[in-house]
C-alpha cells in the first residue's frame, strides 16, 4: 500500500514507480475504436493487446475489440511479416472490417519489423484498407501512440484532391462525453465540422440487447479522405494532436491550428473565437447562457474553493486543462504532473500559472505516483484532481479525490460526461465544490453541520 511511501525524498533516475502513464499502443488502439468499422490489430504478443484491451474496457465499461499478430518464438526471431499477413487474411475472413489499424508493440519494434514493406505486400481485398503506426512503449505514452495512430489514418488515407467545407477536428485524447460536447459547440455556431476520430457511440453506446463487433458511429473512410481538402483543421490538445496537425500540413497543404484543450472558461472562449474567425458566424444565445450560469455557480461556491491546494496529475493534455479550470475556480494548485515526458508541458503549464497570482507549484513531467506522494507527504494538499490511480494516495493521506482524466477504472459513467466547454466546466465545478464541501460536514462539530450552506 501506497502509505509505506517514506518521507524522505532520495534522488533517483532510471527508475519509475508506480507509474503515471501507460503504454503507446493503449492509445493507438483507442484512436482506431473511433474509425467506423475499424478493427485496431496489435503487431505483438497476445499478452499485450490482453492488457491494452482491458485497460479500455475498464475505463469505458464497453469491450475494446482487437486482433493480434499473436508472435511466439518464430516471430520474435525472424521477424512478424508471416503472422501479419495470415492475421490480415483472418480478419477480412472472420470479422469483415472496413480497415485494419495495426500498431507496433514493444516487441515488433526491437526486433525491426518494417511494417511499411509487410503491408505493401498484403493481399487486401477490393475497397478493404489497412494502415499501421509505430508505437514502441519504450518512448512517450499511450497519448503519443493515440497521435500516432491519427496521424497513420491521415498519412494513408487523407486525399488532397477531396473538397470539404467542413472544419477538420482532431480531438485528442478525450472520453466520447467530450466529443459530444464538441459536435454540440459545432451545431449551435452553425459550423460543420468532421471530428477524427469520434469514439461517441462505438465507446459509449446504448444497450441494444444484441452485440456488435463494429457499432455504430466512428469515423467513416470517406470523411478521413474528406480531411485532406478541409477548409482548416483545429487539432486539439498540444501533445494528443500535434504529430496529426505536422502530417496532414504536409501531406496535404491543410492549415492548421493547434489549440489547447477547450477545458475552462478563457480556453472555451478562445475556442470559440477562433471559430468565429474562420467562419464569421456568431456565439448563439445558448452559449452564451451556458456561460453565464457556470460564472454564476463558480461565484456562488467560491467561498469552498477559495485558496485550497490542489494536486492535479494525469495526461498532459487534460492536466493543462484541469489547471485552468482549478485557477478558475480559486484553487491554488501546489502539484502539477503528468507521467508523460516532453519539456513543452512544463512550460505551458508555467504559462498558465503566470497568469493568475497563486504561490510557486511543482510542475514536471515524466513524474510517478511516488513522487507525488512524497511532495504530499512532505507538503500536503487539500484535495486531489486526477486519474484512479490517485485513490491510494487519497486513502493514505486522507485527502478527498476527485476523478477527472483517464483512466478512471473504480466509478462508472465517467467517459459520458464533459470536461471540455462550459458544460464540462460546470461538472468539474460541481465535482470540487461537492468534495470539499462533504469533507467539511465529514470534520465539522455536530453544531456546525448544516444543511444550509
Ligand atoms: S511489452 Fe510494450 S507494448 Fe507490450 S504491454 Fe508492455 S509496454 Fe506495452
Amino acid at each position: 500500500m501506497l502509505d509505506q511511501t517514506p518521507k524522505e525524498i532520495i534522488a533517483r533516475s532510471g527508475i519509475c514507480i508506480n507509474p503515471l502513464k501507460t503504454c503507446q499502443p493503449v492509445g493507438a488502439l483507442y484512436a482506431a475504436l473511433g474509425v467506423h468499422r475499424c478493427m485496431p490489430h496489435s503487431h505483438g504478443s497476445q499478452g499485450c493487446v490482453s492488457y491494452h484491451r482491458t485497460l479500455l474496457t475498464r475505463h469505458f465499461k464497453e469491450p475494446a475489440v482487437a486482433s493480434s499478430s499473436s508472435f511466439t518464438e518464430g516471430a520474435s526471431v525472424f521477424g512478424g511479416g508471416a503472422n501479419l499477413k495470415q492475421s490480415v487474411k483472418n480478419i477480412f475472413d472472420v470479422y469483415d472490417p472496413d480497415i485494419i489499424a495495426v500498431h507496433t508493440t514493444c516487441l515488433s519494434e526491437t526486433i525491426g519489423d518494417d511494417l511499411n514493406s509487410f503491408i505493401l505486400e498484403l493481399d487486401i481485398p477490393d475497397g478493404k484498407r489497412v494502415v499501421h503506426c509505430n508505437t514502441p512503449s519504450y518512448v512517450g505514452s499511450h497519448v503519443t501512440g493515440y497521435g500516432q495512430m491519427v496521424a497513420g489514418f491521415i498519412k494513408y488515407l487523407a486525399a488532397k484532391e477531396e473538397k470539404s467545407d467542413s472544419i477538420g477536428v482532431f480531438p485528442g485524447f478525450v472520453n466520447p462525453g467530450d466529443i459530444r460536447e464538441l459536435k454540440k459547440l459545432f451545431k449551435l455556431m452553425g459550423v460543420p465540422a468532421m471530428i477524427l476520430p469520434d469514439p461517441s457511440d462505438t465507446l459509449d453506446g446504448p444497450m441494444t440487447g444484441s452485440y456488435q463487433m463494429f457499432p455504430e458511429g466512428g469515423t467513416s473512410l470517406a470523411e478521413i479522405r474528406a480531411f485532406g481538402g478541409v477548409k482548416r483543421v483545429l487539432a486539439l490538445g498540444l501533445l494528443a494532436s500535434k504529430e496529426p496537425a505536422l502530417v496532414i500540413k504536409s501531406r496535404c497543404g491543410v492549415e492548421t491550428d493547434l489549440l489547447p484543450q477547450p477545458m475552462g472558461i478563457a480556453n472555451t472562449d478562445a475556442f470559440l473565437k477562433r471559430l468565429m474567425d474562420l467562419t464569421g458566424h456568431t456565439v448563439p444565445k445558448e452559449l452564451e447562457y451556458e456561460r453565464g450560469r457556470l460564472i454564476d455557480l463558480l461565484l456562488d461556491a467560491n467561498q469552498y474553493y477559495y485558496q485550497k491546494k490542489v494536486a492535479i496529475f494525469g495526461d498532459p493534455d487534460t492536466v493543462a486543462g484541469l489547471l485552468s479550470i482549478a485557477l478558475e475556480l480559486g484553487l491554488f494548485p501546489s502539484y502539477v504532473v503528468t507521467g508523460t515526458p516532453g519539456d513543452a508541458f512544463v512550460s505551458q503549464c508555467q504559462e498558465i500559472l503566470q497568469e493568475y497570482d497563486v504561490p510557486p507549484a511543482k510542475v514536471k513531467a515524466g513524474s510517478d505516483f511516488f513522487e507525488l506522494h512524497q511532495w504530499i507527504k512532505n507538503e500536503p494538499v487539500d484535495l486531489l484532481i486526477g486519474t484512479s490511480y490517485g485513490k491510494q494516495i487519497a486513502k493514505a493521506e486522507d485527502i478527498p479525490m476527485v476523478r477527472a482524466g483517464f483512466p478512471i477504472l473504480d466509478r462508472y459513467g465517467h467517459a459520458h460526461h464533459p470536461l471540455i466547454g462550459y458544460e464540462g466546466t460546470r461538472r468539474l465545478a460541481e465535482l470540487v465544490a461537492g468534495a470539499l464541501m462533504d469533507r467539511y460536514d465529514r470534520d465539522c462539530p455536530d453544531e456546525d453541520l448544516d444543511v444550509v450552506m
